[in-house]
Parts: C-alpha cells; sequence; structure tokens
C-alpha cells in the first residue's frame, strides 16, 4: 500500500502560492491509517518513551495514538490563548506567517524522554520550538516524527542534534 496516494496537495491553501498537503483521504481509510499509525510506531527505538508531544492541531491525530501505544501519556503544545493552565511559550516564524506556541508549565517532568509528533515537518520552526519547550522543561527530546517532511524547505537543518523521522517525503 503507498501511502503517498492518500496525499492531497491543495494549491493556494491557506495563502496563494503554498501547496498543502491534505491528509484527511489518508485519516478516512481504515488500513492507511492503520498502516501510518503502525510505520510511526516503528520508528520508536527507544526502549522508554515517557510522554509523547502533540502539536496543534494536527499533531493531536496520531500522537495520542502513538502514546496509548507505547505506554507513554500525551502532552497537547497549543497556539496561544488555548490551554487553560501556566504556560511557556515560543515564537518563531513559519512559512506563512508567525506563531507562538505554548505548553502546560506542569506538563513535562525533569528528565523525561519525550518524543515530538507532528503531521508536516515544513521549515522546522514550528517543531525547534516544541524541541525547545520541551527542553526549557528538563526534558530530552528522543525523536521528532512526522508523516510528511517537505525535504525542500530543509526543516531538517533546524532540527540538527534531534534524531528525525518521516513516513513520506517531498
Ligand atoms: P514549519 O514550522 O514550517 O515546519 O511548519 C510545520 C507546521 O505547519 C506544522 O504544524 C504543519 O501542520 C503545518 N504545515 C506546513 N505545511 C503544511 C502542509 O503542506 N500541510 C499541512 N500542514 C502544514
Amino acid at each position: 500500500m503507498d501511502l503517498s496516494t492518500y496525499i492531497r496537495d491543495i494549491p493556494n491553501f491557506p495563502k496563494s502560492g503554498v501547496v498543502f498537503k491534505d491528509i484527511t483521504p489518508l485519516l478516512k481509510d481504515p488500513k492507511a491509517l492503520t498502516l501510518a499509525t503502525e510505520s510511526l510506531l516503528d520508528f520508536i527505538t527507544d526502549a522508554k518513551v515517557d510522554k509523547v508531544v502533540g502539536v496543534d492541531s494536527r499533531g493531536f491525530i496520531f500522537a495520542p495514538l502513538l502514546a496509548q501505544k507505547i505506554g507513554a501519556g500525551f502532552v497537547p503544545v497549543r497556539k496561544s490563548g488555548k490551554l487553560p493552565f501556566d504556560t511557556l511559550s515560543e515564537s518563531y516564524d513559519l512559512e506563512y506567517g508567525a506563531e507562538t506556541l505554548h505548553i502546560h508549565s506542569d506538563a513535562i517532568e525533569k528528565g523525561d524522554k519525550v518524543l515530538v509528533h507532528d503531521d508536516v515537518l515544513a521549515t522546522g520552526g514550528t517543531a525547534k520550538a516544541v524541541c525547545q519547550l520541551v527542553e526549557r522543561l528538563g526534558g530530552e527530546v528522543v525523536q521528532c516524527n512526522f508523516l510528511i517532511q517537505l525535504t525542500f524547505l530543509n526543516g531538517a537543518d533546524k532540527l540538527k542534534g534531534y534524531p528525525i523521522r518521516s513516513l513520506l517525503q517531498y
């Protein structure tokens, strides 16, 4: 089964000049959803992962599935104004615009081994900000994994030092 056939290109979304990778065809197909989840699980080689951090909002789809399978907790990183408790924040530039991400100040314990997951790695700004939030709380990022890596945007360069894995590369 070729998972790339379940990814749909949407030209000029969310703004002119951007070709958006839409993962909803993959999500709605039971076999593709299972294969994608199992393939992301195969990436996880660390014996112990304490927390899987998912990024607002499409990172919330697979991150809890992975966490539940490996016996880890799930931690959401969210955009401004969404998390109700004390937060730490990081601001950064992304492919289209600028963004600030937040994490609850009690989400990660010192020494926690953390897997960071998002649907797409583009310029890497988002994932880098998430790694910084995890580290500010004393966590150790053991892997960043993604469904899709837009290699032409060189996100891996921003994530030097972090093991990264992706299911599909463009
Ligand atoms: P980056 O910070 O430039 O790496 O952008 C990654 C973030 O933008 C992720 O949270 C993605 O969900 C989102 N993103 C960027 N490009 C796409 C795309 O083509 N499809 C879906 N999400 C995207």
